[in-house]
């Protein structure tokens, strides 16, 4: 197959995704009548009395909305086996398991090849556009990816991440190739069963193909910084190594070392070389460009909960563009980034109507319209009400429901995306938040964005003393009385007391939600309470989703974390050093 794919064709891909986008409507009916044409067969449409109906209509009458925890059952009995028809009408053969940043624990979710297919379409789809504006030569990628731990469930389906499956995947790797997006690591470094070790190899791989790499990509970008906030402590290590062509002893796994030793041959030159860039560095800004001369973008998902990130990536980056990647979970996918050009911050995905069949719960308007159902008294429901692909309308937010080629019907995503615009006739979504990941306390609502923002206010203040916020994270405790906000903080130098009280009244007076504002002056919110952590428990929360079976791949900091993720509120508990109550209001 490879012999036959060669360079994939940028532009035949851009038109065939200007074809499908103009006739999103029939192109979703038509997906719609496949899915459920493949796995009408299956014991859970079966039951639903859909009877061969493969009509947009008939589906929504059949089918209900459902959440995660409505399909466990199902996903449980295809985890235990024997092989059944149960979501999908060819049995299920993977498992993929999600980061489960929301509740603590990753959740089981169906995979197969026909979901490795729309992964593989999306990633053509977004890299045509994106070689279209910043052209790759036939190089390397220094790519931040991990593979997380393979195990058996009882049924003896193999279960890790999905981009762990999809990583291991002999069509992807083949489609890297036609991408020109080659890993510059070997196989050994990104499926080491240490995450340390294989950022360590990342590393070095990296600084052996410098003047090959073309791009520096993770799957979000919480990873590259995560990557190079480590080169910054290891970067001598690097040096001797390359200098020595010696591996440090510290990679222990005698198949990472065995195929390391391939690429490693001493280089005093190249050592030097670097030793000389790194040293003439002032605070490490631009360290990606001094390091890979001639890198073009950087590449991860950066948006939603990876915004925090940018800045640091922007300091390692200096002038070279930030390009996010495309939207999706472990579900499914669901929209790709093909207006590259646009700066991370206002970046839009513009859903493929052919990969899944997408339905939207409109979130401002349903509250208002179920009141007005009530008042006609003709029809009470609480059920929410979901419209098309394109039905959506432009400056609206919208809870996304998927229906995938991999036995997930009419799922509620738990995302919150706003309609930015169209391309042809289908959405362009921005990314806004996890509709869980919410701080209220009584009437206030405060979402990630809001704490992200507040975070930023407050974190001005301790950049005049050129220190910043490694990374943060919150919770509502509703053990004091009146509850309040619980802000961590982990910072990347000693700060003193005065300016940290000030960046606890700064936070607390950030939070501009009317609720929140209107509580506080009444005091039935309490005080915001600003806990600093000691250095490396950001760390140590990663390592605990790690032990769960995560991977570094897929991780997200929790940035709210609620009463039932016992672990991680014990992990940032556990690590505080310093806390401030608020006195703003
Ligand atoms: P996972 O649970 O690891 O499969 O991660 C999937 C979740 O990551 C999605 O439901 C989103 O909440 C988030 N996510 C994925 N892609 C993006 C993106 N481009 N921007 C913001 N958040 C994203």
């Amino acid at each position: 197959m490879l012999e036959n794919m060669e360079i994939v064709d940028v532009d035949k891909l851009i038109k065939e995704f200007e074809a499908i986008t103009k006739d999103a409507k029939n192109v979703q009916r038509e997906t719609l009548k496949k899915i459920l044409e493949e796995n009408g067969g299956a014991e859970y449409l079966q039951n639903l009395g859909l009877a061969g109906r493969t009509d947009p209509e008939s589906f929504k009458s059949c089918v209900p909305l459902v959440t995660h925890q409505d399909l466990e059952p199902y996903i449980q009995r295809i985890a235990e086996g024997p092989s059944a028809p149960i979501l999908t009408g060819k049995p299920i053969t993977n498992i993929s398991l999600s980061s489960g940043t929301t509740q603590g624990k990753p959740k089981f979710v169906p995979f197969n090849d026909e979901l490795m297919e729309t992964t593989l379409q999306i990633f053509r789809t977004s890299y045509a556009f994106r070689n279209r504006e910043f052209p790759i030569k036939n190089g390397k990628a220094l790519q931040f990816i991990y593979s997380s731990k393979q195990s058996k469930t009882k049924g003896g389906l193999s279960a890790g991440t999905a981009t762990t499956n999809m990583f291991r995947n002999s069509q992807y790797k083949t489609e890297m190739k036609a991408m020109q997006s080659q890993c510059c690591s070997p196989d050994e470094v990104i499926f080491a069963p240490d995450f340390h070790q294989s950022l360590y190899c990342h590393l070095l791989c990296g600084l052996i193909f410098r003047e090959e790499v073309q791009f520096v990509s993770s799957t979000f970008a919480h990873s590259i910084v995560h990557a190079f906030r480590t080169f910054e402590q290891v970067w001598e290590e690097l040096c001797a190594d390359i200098r020595e062509g010696v591996l440090t002893r510290r990679i222990t796994f005698p198949s990472v070392r065995s195929a390391m030793a391939k690429w490693l041959n001493p280089n005093p030159e190249l050592a030097d070389l670097i030793h000389r860039k790194c040293s003439g560095l002032s605070n490490w800004y631009r360290l990606i460009p001094e390091l890979f001369p001639n890198v073009k973008y950087i590449y991860g998902i950066m948006t939603g909960s990876m915004e925090p990130y940018l800045k640091k990536l922007r300091h390692y980056a200096g002038d070279v563009p930030l390009l996010s990647a495309d939207y999706g979970s472990s579900e499914g996918w669901i929209g790709a980034n093909v207006n590259p050009k646009v700066p991370p911050e206002s970046t839009t995905y513009a859903v493929l109507p052919n990969i899944g069949y997408f339905e939207f719960i409109p979130l401002r308007e349903n509250a208002e319209e179920q009141v007005q159902d009530k008042l006609d008294a003709s029809f009470i429901s609480m059920e929410p009400k979901p419209v098309g692909l394109t039905e959506v309308k432009v400056g609206e937010e919208y809870e996304v429901i998927v229906t995938s080629v991999a036995g997930l019907y009419r799922y509620r995503l738990g995302d919150v995306v706003k309609v930015m615009g169209f391309h042809n006739s289908t959405p362009e979504l921005k990314f806004i938040c996890r509709r869980n990941l919410l701080l209220t306390v009584n009437i206030d609502k405060n979402t990630e964005k809001d704490l992200q923002q507040a975070v930023e206010e407050a974190a001005k203040l301790i950049a005049k003393e050129k220190l910043e916020v490694i990374d943060f994270s919150s919770h509502v405790d509703l053990w004091t009385d009146p509850g309040h906000y619980v802000i961590f903080w982990e910072i990347s130098g000693e700060v003193s007391d005065q300016v940290l009280k000030e960046c606890c009244n700064c936070l607390d007076r950030s939070f501009v939600d009317a609720g929140y504002v209107s509580s506080r002056k009444v005091n039935a919110i309490g005080p915001l309470e600003l806990r600093i952590l000691r250095r490396g428990t950001f760390q140590k929360i990663l390592d605990h989703y790690l032990g769960l079976g995560g991977a570094v791949s897929q991780f997200k900091t929790p940035r709210c974390v609620g009463p039932t993720n016992h672990k991680v509120l014990q992990i940032l508990c556990d690590n505080v050093a310093k806390s401030y109550s608020s006195t703003a209001f």
